[in-house]
């Protein structure tokens, strides 16, 4: 059920802390982490504590929650430092997603192209 802990989810284990991950941050309601697999100096993953499959659930079933994420995505880029970074939210296997709980993708350190690959 939407908002419910997930059994299969990689990232309901992080915030279980049953998975370990390098906490840079971490609210009543999100936990921010490095990402083990940097595409930028600064990568950093920000999520919901409770479990939605993607950004677009997240914002439908939990509009305030997905507030808290962008707020701590900001939060978190201050913390590094950050005056520009890029956000995404991979949304389907086709756009890249391959964990199935909503995560901002926090990218920084480095300069950016447009159009994404
Ligand atoms: O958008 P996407 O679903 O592909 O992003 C998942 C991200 O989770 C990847 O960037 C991957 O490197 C990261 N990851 C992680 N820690 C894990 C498993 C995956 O940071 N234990």
């Amino acid at each position: 059920m939407a908002g419910e802990p997930q059994e299969d989810c990689l990232f309901c284990k992080i915030v279980e802390g049953h998975i370990p991950a390098t906490i840079v941050r971490e609210t009543e309601t999100t936990v921010a982490f490095r990402d083990i697999n940097p595409q930028a100096p600064t990568h950093i993953l920000v999520i919901p504590k409770a479990h939605y499959e993607n950004a677009a659930a997240l914002a439908a079933g939990a509009p305030e929650l997905a507030a808290d994420v962008l707020r701590e995505t900001a939060e978190v880029a201050a913390g590094e430092g950050l005056d520009s970074y890029r956000t995404v939210f991979n949304t389907g296997s086709g756009a890249g997603q391959t964990v199935w709980h909503a995560h901002a993708h926090l990218l920084g350190g480095r300069g950016m192209q447009w159009p994404p690959g």
